[in-house]
């Protein structure tokens, strides 16, 4: 099937209105008669929700957590970018919109990208509407700070609660829908398949996760808020629980994925203990606000600081590497992340790496807290000179900023980030690829949609800091409720849609077989031993740097782990009870598969760019070289196994956007 992105004709800034201006809409008396299915109640899938059921929609929604409330998006710490220009510091909807696409390293659609800076401010007004409390500065205007890649202070922020304020916001919304009986909300249910009638998307089939029935739901549209699939590593900083189920069955019934080799790894994580890990932490890039990235200069002080014999505090300043802001004096320590994370791996590579593993780079603090330290003793007409007094002063805005991030780093890493600087190295973060959606976020299956975190659309080969909330929330507040009233508006006559048909038969014996294959099987080791052998290919092979021989080795390696899989794991218990061992083993089953299509798709994109970052194509000084042949958006087509999964491509047009050499220097 060829590729139709469904970009609006027309200048760039008036295509999103003239869209809205000319779709079709539904009038209100027929919303009612019109069932909409929403998979995930995230920040994209919660306000996905919300909006349509104000509007007058029948929704129905669902997640695999007890509650909405515990989507993954409550882990979002650092902000949400909008370009409201609060800091009249040269911000516009055009800067935005060109941060984003340089960001995303010229490998996102521009149509798209667009729209995205357009009701990005937008945004900001609705959460404050309904009661979520950014920051505020001291006049009592909402505040902002910078994250990587930008040279403007765009980002809104709730302290480090960023997602769970916002995700509070999207959650009273749906519930005052859920009160209306205009969302019926179906927690601890786990999507296993999408039903497609006649070529439309026109339901799903979940299993409870309480109760292990599994159920039927029908609807005139699908749409699917079901987060990223960062966890094909193992470990990562998103939630345990974050999986690719949903859109890669959906992938299976002839969704297109995009760009899944597309990750991001983030640089402000604290480092990897051990093998005994299931899960990694974020430290937010707002540290990198205040916080100085460096390592030892002198190899023999790297090893001494890793054998403990050396503390960091006592190496003096003209010891030390800062080498972000060496190698990038315009952003320094704010460039973007694929940037930050390669050039620690650089440094760690080479032996500088400051812990016991030798994978670990400085944080600190130090010169900033003895900067606010100073203002304050200025500002209050204390002793400038007394370094005891601008500690005391320093530390206490620090901590009013980062506060609790501060707290979180001491309580995993037991040591005290206000007194030596942490340790951080890069993470498995967030993913740009995804199910391909066009222009209306419509996927290749006509009633299917895909939203947030889940689609690939806006961050191309690499996402900025604060652009993922931006992006579901638009999404799902923004966008869809218009779009999707414009596919709706041909079901008006539809009714309600049976679910005693043969497509719904057919896929829920579908879903039983998998699970019963599962629970008879009585193999010898569990869904982890599994899932970690595929994290260590995953990282190793297809992480921060990869190769042809080594991607090819890791395509290997994953189809024969798959079939091990199949024959050897074990499920204890049985299908009708709470059994969180077999709702891993259907979630790692589909890991299995999408990280073979993953290696595929990375030997496939023979450059480097944003968050791919392919060893034969770089400069010489060790910065990612794109290929013009390369611009377009590797879409695939699902074909029975990984290994035969066709390839399309959506070429990328860049026509109000100069596409340079990417630099931060
Ligand atoms: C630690 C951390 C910090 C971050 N900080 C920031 C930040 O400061 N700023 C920023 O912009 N971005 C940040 N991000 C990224 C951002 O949080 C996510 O990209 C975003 O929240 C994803 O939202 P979502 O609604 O698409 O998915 P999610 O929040 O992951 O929600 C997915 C939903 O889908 C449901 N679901 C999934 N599969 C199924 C299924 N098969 N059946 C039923 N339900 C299903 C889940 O139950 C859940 O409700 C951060 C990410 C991490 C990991």
């Amino acid at each position: 099937m060829a590729l139709d992105s469904k970009i609006p004709e027309g200048p760039l800034e008036d295509k999103w209105t003239k869209h809205k201006n000319s779709i079709n809409l539904v009038n209100p008396a027929n919303k009612r008669h019109i069932d909409v299915i929403i998979v995930g109640t995230g920040l994209a899938g919660g306000s996905a929700a919300a909006t349509p059921a104000e509007l007058g929609y029948n929704v129905k929604a669902f997640c695999f957590q007890d509650s909405p409330r515990r989507a993954h998006s409550i882990a979002a710490q650092g902000g949400i970018n909008a370009a409201k220009n609060y800091q009249g510091d040269g911000d516009s909807t055009y800067r935005l919109f060109y941060d984003t696409v340089k960001g995303g390293d010229y490998r996102s659609r521009e149509a798209n990208v667009h729209r995205l800076a357009e009701v990005s401010t937008n945004i900001i007004d609705q959460c404050v509407a309904q009661g979520v409390p950014p920051a505020r500065d001291y006049g009592g205007l909402l505040d902002n700070r910078s994250f990587g890649g930008v040279l403007v202070s765009r980002t809104f922020y709730a302290k480090g609660q960023t997602g769970q304020q916002l995700l509070l916001g999207a959650y009273s919304a749906m519930n005052r829908q859920i009160g209306r009986g205009k969302i019926k909300m179906y927690n601890r249910h786990e999507m296993l398949d999408v039903v497609i009638v006649g070529g439309k998307a026109r339901g799903i089939i979940t299993r409870n996760l309480v109760t292990g029935e599994i159920e039927r739901h029908s609807g005139h549209a699908v749409v699917l808020g079901t987060g990223g699939y960062g966890n094909v590593f193992y470990l990562s900083t998103n939630a345990m629980g974050s999986n690719v189920t949903a859109a890669w069955k959906a992938h299976k019934r002839g969704a297109y994925f995009a760009n899944p080799c597309y990750t991001q790894i983030h640089p402000t994580c604290i480092p990897v203990s051990g093998d005994h890990q299931s899960k990694l932490t974020l430290m937010s890039e707002s540290l990198r606000n205040d916080g100085r990235i460096w390592v030892p200069k002198k190899l023999e002080d790297a090893k001494a600081i890793q054998n403990r014999e050396l503390k960091p505090t006592d190496l003096p300043e003209d010891q030390r590497d800062y080498f972000l802001e060496r190698r990038y004096p315009a952003f320094g320590n704010l460039v973007p992340r694929d940037v930050a994370s390669r050039a620690a791996k650089e440094r760690c590579d080479e032996g500088f790496g400051v812990n016991k593993t030798g994978e670990a780079v400085f944080l600190d603090f130090a010169s900033a807290i003895i900067r606010y330290g100073k203002e304050q003793a200025h500002v209050k007409g204390l002793n400038e000179e007394d370094d005891s007094l601008i500690q005391t002063l320093g530390k206490k805005v620090v901590k009013s900023k980062y506060g609790n991030l501060f707290q979180m780093y001491e309580k995993i890493v037991d040591e005290n980030p206000y007194e030596t600087p942490m340790m951080i190295y890069p993470a498995v973060h967030y993913t740009m690829g995804g199910v391909w959606v066009d222009y209306n976020l419509q996927t290749t299956i006509p009633g299917l949609y895909a939203i947030g975190e889940a689609n690939f659309s806006d961050h191309g080969a690499n996402r900025l800091g604060a652009s993922a909330l931006m992006q579901g929330l638009a999404d799902g507040y923004f966008v869809l409720p218009y779009t999707i009233g414009n596919y709706l508006s041909d079901d008006i006559r539809t009714g309600p849609i049976p679910t005693d048909t043969v497509e719904f038969e057919e896929a829920e014996a579908k879903v039983t077989s998998e699970i019963n294959h599962f629970i008879n099987n009585k193999g010898t080791k569990p869904v982890d031993y599994f899932h970690k052998r595929l994290g260590k290919i995953m990282w190793n092979k297809c992480g921060m740097a990869r190769n042809e021989k080594e991607l090819k080795e890791a395509i290997k390696e994953i189809s024969a782990l798959r079939e091990e899989f199949y024959k050897e794991v074990l499920v204890p218990g049985t299908a009708d009870e709470f059994n969180e061992e077999l709702a891993k083993a259907g979630r790692v089953a589909d890991f299995l598969e999408l990280g073979e299509l993953f290696a595929k798709d990375a030997l496939v994109r023979e450059e480097s760019a944003g968050g791919h970052f392919r060893e034969e194509y770089q400069t010489p000084d060790g910065e990612a070289q794109r290929r013009k042949e390369f611009q377009f958006v590797s879409a695939w087509e699902y074909k029975g196994e990984p290994k035969d999964a066709e390839l399309h491509k959506e070429a990328l047009v860049y026509e109000n956007i100069e596409v340079k050499e990417r630099s931060y220097k």
